[in-house]
């Protein structure tokens, strides 16, 4: 007895001595010694361009034909006459009439250029919301420091910004020695054609990027658990996207003599399954990277956790998954958004229909989630068909590459309180139909953002500080300068 006291004593403390060297051996991954970014002269002309921009309310809409494509034309007026160098000198071509390309050709060109991108469309203001707003959506209106607006966070600056950054380097005589493109969509919100369309493009001319950066993670300055300082995040992954339609055929009839199991009844019970049973939750889906570059951050408790993910990995992801976005960052997921059947109180549906939007982790396939889905519900009756067109999960992007530490540079020179991290991004973003061009996407849109901001995207209020504009617009000088 006395020997097997010793060997858990022993184990014990091998234990937590091997849980003390996981953590005491962790280092940071922030870029030390990064010097400060040279400072640019941003004019308050640049915010007033901005706000231009935001009272042309290029709205488009997933049924095109309530889009006022009028608008589109004047947007496109707009930027001509706001950057003339650019428009003069960088060769804009349109892809199916609204989406732009801008190219500046480096001095060398042994060296693969680099995407940036960004889309002008916007999202309509949700309606009955209107009144609910500050300052109005199209007004274009600066107020106490912000400026108000669709399209002020997603993504008119990421357009306008790059816009602005451009035309100053072109002003200064900067020369490219890696050639440059720039990549505006009209239609990311609803189908991403002119991004699909330009990607193909270019694959046609041969081309492959060195990397792409396109609207995404931003500074969170709260929300992120146990670090105390505003958190940069640079989305390396995207999920996929897929829609089933579950459809069981009854026989109808009379709902006086009702069968015992009705097409609705069948549907129901398979649609409960898939709630029921999630996708596991993953850490390799790119959480597991973000928790690399956070573990050095925080507490050193949270950082033992966060060091011996071989231990505490189920811990980490009961915490991670308490919140419905960490939940998300964690598995593919499962909602039922649309269920149609029947259309009278005593009349038995012929079919019904249930519509299942599931978000690809990376990792997961098209293919591997339908076979999922008919395994879990286990009934022939139902067929399981696609809806539109699904797509894959792009693949993680590195962080141990030009491209990664070149954003992380930059952002630590002109943001030097911040912590880098890489992160999942939950939305979908037009720069995933580029992904025949480069293994390396990366998403981050250069400026703080708090809650209260995050809830305006798409939402109400939608507003960046005036400071915020001006130093996303000297992110992009230096991310140029620094990426030649
Ligand atoms: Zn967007």
């Amino acid at each position: 007895m006395r020997f097997f006291w010793r060997i858990l004593a022993f184990s014990f403390v091998l234990i937590i001595i091997i849980l003390l060297v996981n953590t005491l051996r962790l280092t940071s991954h922030q870029l030390a010694d990064v010097p400060p970014a040279a400072p640019i002269n941003v004019p308050d002309s640049a915010i007033q361009r901005f706000a231009g921009a935001v009272r042309i309310p290029t709205v488009s809409y997933t049924d095109y034909t309530l889009t006022d494509t009028t608008q589109f034309d004047k947007f496109l007026t707009y930027i001509r006459s706001s950057y003339p160098l650019i428009h003069q000198r960088l060769n804009p071509q349109a892809f199916n009439q609204y989406s732009l390309l801008y190219e500046w050709k480096g001095r060398n060109p042994a060296l693969k250029p680099i995407l940036l991108m960004g889309h002008y469309d916007v999202v309509p203001v949700i309606q009955g919301t209107q009144g609910m707003w500050k300052r109005p959506p199209f007004a274009g209106i600066i107020d106490d420091g912000y400026l108000y607006g669709r399209g002020t966070l997603d993504d008119k600056v990421g357009v306008m910004g790059l816009l602005e950054a451009v035309e100053y380097l072109l002003h200064t005589n900067f020369q490219p020695e890696r050639t440059l493109l720039l990549a505006f969509g009209q239609d990311e919100e609803t189908s991403g054609h002119g991004a699909q369309t330009i990607a193909t493009a270019l694959k046609k001319r041969g081309i492959s990027l060195e990397y792409i950066l396109d609207e995404g993670g931003a500074i969170k300055t709260e929300g992120v658990s146990g670090v105390n300082k505003p958190v940069a995040l640079i989305s390396i992954a995207e999920k996929g996207y897929l829609s089933l339609e579950l459809t069981a055929i009854g026989k109808g009839g009379h709902s006086s003599m009702p069968p015992a199991q009705t097409s609705i009844g069948m549907v129901a019970e398979a649609v409960s399954k898939l709630e029921h049973n999630p996708f596991p939750a993953r850490l390799d889906g790119g959480v597991d990277r973000l928790i690399d570059y956070l573990a050095s951050e925080v507490s050193f408790g949270q950082r033992m956790i966060f060091a011996n993910r071989w231990l505490f990995g189920p811990i980490i992801k009961k915490i991670v998954g308490e919140t419905k976005s960490g939940n998300a960052t964690m598995r593919t997921t499962t909602a039922p958004t649309i269920f149609r059947a029947g259309a009278k109180d005593n009349v038995l549906p012929i079919d019904a229909v249930a519509t299942v939007n599931f978000r690809l982790l990376p990792g997961d396939t098209v293919e591997g989630v339908i076979s999922r889905v008919k395994e879990l519900i286990d009934n022939d009756s139902i067929t399981v068909s696609i809806l539109g067109k699904g797509n894959n999960p792009v693949p993680l992007s590195s962080t141990e590459n030009f491209a990664f530490q070149t954003i992380h540079k930059t952002i630590r020179s002109i943001f030097p309180d911040v912590i880098v991290a890489p992160n999942v991004m939950l939305g979908a973003t037009d720069s995933k139909f580029y992904a025949a061009l480069t293994p390396s996407i990366y998403k981050f849109s250069p400026m703080p953002i708090t809650e209260e901001q995050t809830a305006g995207v798409h939402g109400t209020n939608e507003r960046i500080g005036v400071k915020d504009y001006k130093n996303a617009i000297w992110f992009y000088v230096t991310l140029i300068k620094n990426s030649q």
